[in-house]
């Protein structure tokens, strides 16, 4: 929207709040909500102060910070009664009067800005896994909210209840009855349909209670937008049924995780630099992006798989990838190159390693970059040993992936001249935090451990 209609949008549907959305560096949307009163044309150019300490930004002596609104995400939803109109907004300095070096929307956009001599676009095609649970419970107490998940016991148990139920591992595409979350998901779609999000199509996923949400094509920055939008639709709608949404890697022991697969290419001139009659009609520009990526792959994977969780995903068995390599219409293998692509338009790779706990904005901006600095180098990534790979990439560890947090951490110290958008400060915060989330989950006995040592 121009920020004219959105003004009198404001007037004629006498809505009565704005709500500002920005992201803070973990990934997770904050807001502040304007009453109609201050909010004007001025909004747009002076902004809205905000302290920025709970952004989670590396230690800025300035956290005072300015949220700038960006007409262009502007949506209208419904927060019970009331009509508010919703807007993404940039983080300012208020020092400098510039966008903030570390806003993570700010960084993806000078990614953009930098590899525009390569790229005019980068199209971006996420497909987002998620649980839907049904029984939650909430633990109040000191102001924490700690949420237990029932496992999916529920649906094992089930079973012994005499009741017939989709099971482990059988959900794939599966059909109502059966497919208990059809009504949900349907309901999720809608309502991004309302929001301008354009939608692919939903489905049931392999695991117990696990679905996919899939979005049509959209330049970098929207699809980063839209992530934390579906993430918030998703969640709102569940709560409407009573229902729980997670995006966790992966929530279930022995079940399928969440992966956030995206398909990519890279547009110039209006046209698919991807598209060509190299290997699986692909051009050089693409097989040279494989290659970067690839050769970044456990750096990248710092911010594309920043949780202990994300591991615990990555290993044989479930779809998800173990190996830094590209294959043909394969699973196994952290790219796959879809094997039927009508329109070579839409010539593309899919970037299957990747999950929903990061940033959107910096999980797409490291990718990106790795893939442009392949194009720079002129990789060729059969020359570096990454396919194309024929076979079960799960059998051989040809090129591994990270294994941990730690370790993609500790690649990313090393590994981060091709990040130029990304500034030092954020890339030593990131991976100082991130060391410590692990070195919290290592401490906590895990039950397992109960299960091995406990009457050894
Ligand atoms: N759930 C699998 C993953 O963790 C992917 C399944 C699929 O190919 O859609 O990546
Ligand atoms: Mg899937
Ligand atoms: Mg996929």
């Amino acid at each position: 929207m121009e920020i004219k209609e959105i003004l009198d949008l404001v007037k004629s549907e006498k809505i009565n709040f704005i709500d500002l959305k920005v992201v803070d560096l973990w990934g997770r949307w904050r807001h502040v909500t304007l009453a109609r009163t201050s909010f004007s044309e001025k909004t747009f150019t002076d902004g809205v102060g905000f302290d920025a300490s709970n952004l989670g930004y590396a230690k800025v002596t300035n956290s005072d910070m300015i949220l700038i609104p960006d007409p262009s995400t502007a949506f209208i939803e419904y927060i019970g009664e009331d009509k508010v109109l919703s807007i993404i907004c940039d983080v300012y300095d208020s020092v400098t009067g510039k966008p903030s070096l570390q806003d993570p929307r700010s960084i993806m956009k000078r990614t953009l800005e930098l590899i525009s001599d390569i790229a005019d676009e980068v199209y971006l095609g996420p497909e987002y896994e998620f649980h839907i649970f049904e029984d939650v419970k909430y633990n109040i107490s000191n102001n924490d909210i700690s949420v237990k998940i029932d496992s999916g016991e529920g649906f094992w148990n089930a079973q012994n209840r005499g009741e017939y139920f989709i099971g482990k591992k059988r959900g794939y595409h599966r059909i109502p009855p059966f497919d208990t979350l059809m009504e949900v998901r349907n309901k999720i779609v809608n309502r991004l349909l309302s929001y301008g999000v354009p939608v692919k199509y939903h489905h049931h996923e392999v695991g117990s209670c696990q679905v996919e949400i899939e979005l049509g094509f959209l330049d970098a920055l929207k699809a980063a937008d839209y992530t934390l939008l579906v993430k918030y639709v998703a969640r709102q709608i569940a709560k409407e049924y009573g229902l729980v949404v997670t995006f966790m890697p992966k929530p279930l022991y022995d079940e399928a995780g969440n992966g956030m697969h995206i398909h990519q290419y890279l547009v110039k001139n209006s046209k698919n630099i991807f598209n060509g009659d190299k290997i699986y009609n692909l051009s050089n520009y693409a097989l040279s992006y494989i290659a970067g990526l690839l050769k970044h792959a456990k750096s990248v994977m710092a911010f594309t798989n920043p949780s202990t969780n994300s591991y615990r995903r990555l290993v044989p068995g479930f779809e998800a990838p173990t190996n830094a390599v590209f294959a043909l219409a394969n699973r196994t293998a952290a790219i796959r190159i879809p094997a039927y692509v009508k329109n070579p338009e839409k010539r593309r790779i899919e970037f299957r390693t990747i999950d929903s706990t990061g940033n959107p904005y910096l999980a797409f901006s490291a990718m990106i970059l790795a893939g442009i600095d392949g194009i720079k180098q002129n990789l060729d990534p059969t020359a570096e040993g990454f396919g194309p790979f024929e076979g079960d990439a799960y059998k051989e560890k040809v090129k591994p992936l990270a294994s941990s947090l730690s370790e993609a951490c500790y690649a990313l110290k090393q590994d981060n001249e091709y990040l130029e958008t990304f500034p030092k400060e954020l890339i030593k915060h990131w991976v100082k935090e991130k060391l410590k989330e692990e070195i919290e989950i290592n401490a906590v006995p895990h039950p397992k451990e109960f299960e091995n040592y406990f009457d050894v």
